[in-house]
């Protein structure tokens, strides 16, 4: 990475930074497996002080050069999955810390945050995310040090306002984490909005094929907070092996395109269904019946997503009437692949679960457009 490598970010993710292997002449990049790396006679390490690969995995290290430049931070760490990113971040706060997070995000996250904090003495404040002025009222000064936002939260789509919320943890002292899984670096940088740090699941669209588990963090200053995750990360030892790290950067060398053919068809549907006779309502901020479309437009300048959730008239049961008849829509969790899934967010959550029972959620892929609504007409007559 030089100075002055002005190339932009479709250019680098296409390239994989720097695709070109200078021992071969390859166009792709090399896999280095090695765990352990050699000393020269002084003992010193041979090459870039490298010593073992826990920490220091040459091809997961090309992959976590491409993702800093993506989101514009100073540094990235890939982890074995986007939970073990979470949490490392998470185990970085002490006993008496305090943290506010949204009601409505990322299912397994939040029942894990619920019982870690409960176990390890840290506090902890789900808000309402939707409701201004929420994440300052629940903000602690001086014992609140991690604000965990998701825009757009999983699976409304609320959105929240990271700019807004940026300031108000800054002003407490504390770190603000944005849950960009769904949004990706093609569509926003939460970094320049003001977040400290970018959390990926990996897994889903950076990756974009369902077929590789793995977490990413990217952070805007190198600083004593992401020094302890870092530690974190090295000492429990969740890292992401050199195959998947290639795999993932294999799967970055198409994200731009995915990520805008999910985009246009996920906007596509939430357009043909709104307003349609089988369905109460379409949560797609791309949409400008929306509540917050506009904080979308301006905070999500390359776009809406591929994610929304459909209402379905008629409750549950219609809801799973429509699920069951799909043939195009795979039924089946996670988000983010080239291919169209859906799910019942309430059945897979439980009975403690917000989420309205009539609700689908569908992670819209790059399949003809035509194919994906004719799907869901005949699913909902
Ligand atoms: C999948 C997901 C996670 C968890 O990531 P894994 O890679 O499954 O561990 C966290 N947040 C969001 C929004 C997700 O979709």
């Amino acid at each position: 990475m030089t100075d002055s490598d002005t190339r932009r970010p479709a250019t680098l993710a296409a390239q994989s930074l720097e695709s070109i292997d200078p021992a071969s002449g390859g166009v792709v990049p090399a896999i280095q497996p090695s765990t352990t790396f050699v000393r020269d006679r002084d003992y010193e390490p041979l090459v870039d002080g490298r010593i073992y690969a826990r920490d220091q995995a040459p091809t997961p290290e090309h992959a976590e050069g491409l993702l800093a430049r993506l989101e514009g931070g100073k540094d990235a760490m890939l982890f074995a999955s986007g939970m073990a990113a979470a949490t490392a971040v998470v185990q970085a706060l002490r006993p008496g810390d305090h943290i506010v997070a949204q009601d409505v995000m990322y299912w397994t996250l939040r029942a894990w945050m619920i019982s870690f904090c409960a176990d390890w003495g840290i506090g902890l404040d789900l808000v309402d995310g939707t409701k201004d002025g929420a994440f300052e009222a629940a903000i602690k000064p001086g014992q609140t040090k991690l604000v965990w936002v998701e825009t757009p939260a999983n699976p409304t789509w609320d959105i929240i306002d990271i700019a807004a919320v940026a300031k108000v943890t800054h002003a407490a002292g504390a770190k603000l984490v944005v849950d960009s899984t769904v949004v990706t670096p093609v569509l926003s940088q939460p970094l320049a909005l003001g977040a400290d740090i970018v959390f990926h699941s990996a897994t889903k669209y950076l990756n974009g094929h369902s077929d590789v588990l793995a977490g990413a963090l990217v952070t805007a200053e190198d600083d004593p907070f992401w020094a302890r995750i870092k530690d974190n990360r090295l000492n429990i030892g969740g890292v992401l092996g050199t195959f998947e790290a290639w795999l993932l950067l294999r799967g970055m060398r198409t994200l731009y395109l995915r990520v805008e053919r999910c985009c246009s068809n996920a906007m596509a549907i939430a357009c043909h269904f709104d307003g349609h006779p089988a369905i109460d309502a379409v949560l797609y901020p791309g949409l400008e019946s929306h509540p917050r479309h506009a904080v979308a437009r301006h905070q999500m300048p390359g776009g809406f997503g591929g994610m929304l959730s459909l209402r379905v008239k008629g409750g549950r049961e219609a809801a799973l009437r429509c699920v069951a008849n799909l043939r195009c829509f795979q039924r089946a969790t996670s988000l983010g692949g080239v291919e169209s899934l859906v799910e019942h967010r309430a059945s897979v959550e439980g009975p403690d679960s917000p989420i309205p029972d009539d609700m689908l959620r569908l992670s819209v892929g790059i399949e003809d457009i035509d194919d994906l609504i004719a799907d869901l007409e005949s699913a909902l007559a």
